[in-house]
């Protein structure tokens, strides 16, 4: 019986040791949109680049898991891979079938397409009987919403209530259409323009979703929430090999607690307070990165162990923008987080290519260099 206790005590002992330090695994996961087509060039990648990508995957012996498999894991409180990466795709347009997936068979590896319901059909998008054999061939298909909205918005004179109704209205569609085109309701959503705030998830949560993905820059681990899993985009300037091998370096700085949660931009420039658990890594040389003619900075809070607090110097400008965090690690390596920030006072514009200049992006090795990021 004492043996047994001091078994616990010392098995206790290390998952909180390992909550507070290491963290089992990793996944790198990457957002793409098109494929050669080159007048779209910030959600675009060139074929070649793609190819070289999923070459490099294979070379390096990376593990490459479905979406829905990470999520799987995550929530039965299974490890993740050491060297772990997932394919996602958003939109569905036709390249995705055309281009990238004569690409993805040489490979076999699972990708994920986040499908947003009205589209599908129309010009330059999939139709559903081509979404249907995808679907057998074993592409994962998750919902993008019916009508690609930003969903934060409210309209004018929408009440509270009015907004929920019409988001909900707008996802059920997108099931009810996936249901009878597919004969399955997808269990994982992706936010429209990586937009979302409390109210979005609480909503995405109540339809039963079991995750949700965004558009910021991140690294998935263990112990990261599951409704704003992180994606690295790869699209426009960012869509290279060396970008991509430098995104799959990265190592997750682990935020168990982030204040505000909402990344809606209520006071700009913006305080957002974090608790940082990571062992292991210099936090005395945390760099701090905003998009704009702006810096930020990282500074710890008195008396408060583990705390920073982060604000940039002047007003974030653009409807989106992001405080990216890079701290190297004690044995090699970067970890990286960003949190995302939605202003507003910036207008959602409508149109069906996502939008660039969505926040500060890094590229780390012996110059750290923050240049934009595309959605
Ligand atoms: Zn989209």
């Amino acid at each position: 019986m004492y043996k047994f206790s001091v078994l616990i005590a010392a098995a206790l002992f290390c998952l909180v040791s390992l909550g507070q330090t290491a963290v089992a695994g990793q996944v790198n996961a990457f957002v793409y949109h098109r494929f050669d087509e080159t007048k779209y060039p910030s959600t675009n990648i060139s074929s070649a680049v793609f190819a070289e990508q999923l070459a490099y995957l294979q070379q390096q012996n990376y593990t490459v898991l479905s979406i829905g498999e990470v999520v799987r894991r995550l929530r039965s409180g299974e490890n993740l891979p050491d060297k772990g990466a997932v394919l996602t795709v958003d939109d569905g347009y036709r390249s995705f079938a055309d281009v990238a997936m004569p690409i993805v068979r040489q490979y076999g590896f699972p990708i994920s397409l986040f499908v947003n319901t009205d589209a599908v059909g129309s010009r330059g998008y999939l139709d559903w009987t081509q979404l249907r054999a995808l679907q057998q061939e074993g592409v994962e298909i998750g919902n993008h919403t019916a009508s690609h909205p930003y969903m934060v918005e409210k309209k004018q004179e929408e009440t509270q209530e009015e907004w929920r109704q019409r988001i909900i209205e707008d996802l059920k569609k997108a099931e009810q259409q996936f249901m009878t085109q597919l004969g399955t309701i997808p269990e994982l959503f992706v936010y429209p323009y990586g937009e979302y705030s409390v109210e979005v998830i609480d909503v995405v949560k109540s339809l039963g979703f079991k995750a949700a993905l965004a558009q910021q820059s991140g690294v998935i681990h263990s112990t990261h929430d599951l409704y704003t899993l992180p994606r690295f985009p790869m699209g426009g300037p960012y869509a290279t090999l060396a970008g991509f091998i430098n995104k799959l370096s990265m190592k997750p700085l682990v935020v168990p607690v982030e204040n505000p949660v909402s990344p809606v931009v209520l006071s700009n420039p913006p305080d957002l307070m974090l608790n940082i658990a990571n062992d292991g890594v210099d936090l005395g040389r945390m760099n701090c990165f905003v998009q704009g003619e702006n810096s930020c900075r990282a500074a710890p809070v008195a008396g408060q162990v583990g705390w920073y607090k982060v604000v940039a110097e002047k007003a974030l400008t653009g409807r989106r923008n992001k405080y990216t965090l890079t701290v190297p690690g004690r044995e090699g390596g970067w970890h990286w987080y960003s949190h995302l920030w939605i202003n507003a006072d910036f207008p959602a514009v409508d149109g069906r290519e996502p939008t660039s200049a969505a926040g500060s992006e890094v590229d780390l090795g012996k110059t750290v260099q923050p240049v934009f990021e595309n959605q």
